[in-house]
């Protein structure tokens, strides 16, 4: 099955008793029972298929992770209460048998980095960062720090690197590690790292996929080989999420693929219409000939769909010139998220990237000259007139 099809019927039409609803409902139930507990004590021991205690999982949210799962191509999925809590669900699942280091992309999504530094490291994970686009770095790297885990993000932020995912798994694999692959910035429409041979497949839903701007949710797809223990570790610690969040998302969902084409069709034509705006120093987009890992995209991408993310370089502008273009928008909005219906723009040196000094930002190649957007499904003329005059 297609994935536009399966966006609209996995994980739905569970019968229930006599009759069967047509989309999944809201399962607000902390616990469930059954006619006589012999029943019960069967669902316990994992003899029969059933619900017994919702963090030992919900009908709402099995569905939504039934249904991601079957976007993503993974074994089994796991719904977080966010992103955040699905990458160290992904961590702890990844490292709990194997070393305790992790290889990271040293472009990588700011909270992520936290998660490393802040919560792992005191407790005796080791981080060593490398450059994921340059594959004679990340070999030599595996070979002398030998990680537990490798991990990286398919598009990365700002700057939108492309990195080899199908190779770095089999280097990850040759020596015995775990890939992680963040797929936030690209979702399933774009590329399914598990196809490419990733372990584990980390989303947040929060943003393409739910979409809407209306919950914070994560996942964890994972393969046959950690299926168990990430499944033990959710239902011992109980990152969770909750039905109503997962129905969100799921309503969200049906429509991803058609708003992603949009976004990705969008994106490209604000990309050409900013490239040629006096304005306008620099554009980092996806479709650029010039861009670094242009053989990637080629290879990794499907033609034409692209990303919905943006980043642009403005003349000559410092820090209060940026804000007084960002305070000029008027349909275009301000705000930290991506992947929603509306447009959205982001100053990484004051969001994202606010905790690293300007010197390490230039190094990382983000200028304070450099805004983010997000491309919504809007139509592309409205958005480009918005910035027009923002930019006059
Ligand atoms: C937003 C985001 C996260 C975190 O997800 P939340 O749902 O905000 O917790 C992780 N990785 C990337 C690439 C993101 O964009």
């Amino acid at each position: 099955m297609k994935i536009n099809t399966k966006a609209v019927h996995a994980g739905d039409r569970k019968p229930a008793g006599e009759y069967i609803p047509s989309t999944t409902p809201v399962h607000f139930s902390s616990s469930f029972t059954y006619q006589n507990v012999e029943t019960l004590d069967k669902v316990f021991s994992n003899e029969i298929e059933g619900e017994s205690y919702s963090r030992y999982g919900n009908p709402t949210t099995g569905a939504l992770e039934e249904l991601v799962n079957s976007l993503e191509g993974g074994h089994a999925t796991f719904v977080t209460a966010s992103g955040m809590a699905a990458i160290d669900l992904a961590l702890r699942g990844a490292l709990l048998e194997r070393r305790k280091k992790v290889l990271s992309a040293s472009a990588l999504y700011g909270a992520t980095f936290k998660v490393l530094m802040n919560v792992l490291e005191p407790f005796g994970v080791e981080t060593q960062f490398v450059d994921i686009c340059n594959l004679d770095a990340v070999q030599a790297a595996i070979n002398d720090f030998k990680p537990g885990v490798v991990l990286m993000e398919t598009i990365s932020n700002p700057l939108l690197r492309v990195g080899q995912i199908d190779k770095i798994a089999e280097m990850a694999r040759a020596a015995g590690a775990a890939l992680i692959v963040d797929n936030t910035f690209a979702s399933p429409l774009l590329v399914r790292p598990m196809e490419l041979g990733a372990h584990i497949v980390v989303e947040s839903l929060t943003k393409f996929l739910a979409g809407h701007g209306d919950v914070l949710l994560g996942a964890v797809v994972s393969d046959e080989g950690h299926f168990e223990t990430l499944r033990s570790l959710v239902r011992t610690y109980g990152p969770n999420a909750g039905p109503m969040e997962s129905y969100l998302a799921m309503r969200g969902i049906k429509t991803f693929p058609l708003r992603m084409e949009r976004q990705c069709a969008n994106a490209a034509k604000v990309s050409a219409f900013l490239r040629q705006h006096p304005a306008i120093e620099r554009v980092h987009y996806t479709d650029d000939p010039a861009h670094p890992d242009a053989a990637t995209i080629t290879r990794l991408l499907p033609a034409g769909m692209l990303g919905a993310m943006v980043s642009v370089e403005i003349k000559d502008a410092a820090r209060a010139d940026i804000f007084a273009f960002m305070d000029e928008l008027k349909l275009i909005v301000r705000g930290t998220s991506l992947g929603d219906v509306h447009t959205l723009i982001l100053y990484p040196a004051m969001a994202s990237h606010r905790d690293i000094s300007p010197k390490q930002r230039e190094r990382m190649g983000i200028r304070d000259n450099l805004v983010r957007f997000s491309i919504g499904i809007e139509d592309a003329d409205d958005i480009c007139a918005d910035l027009k005059q923002a930019l006059e």
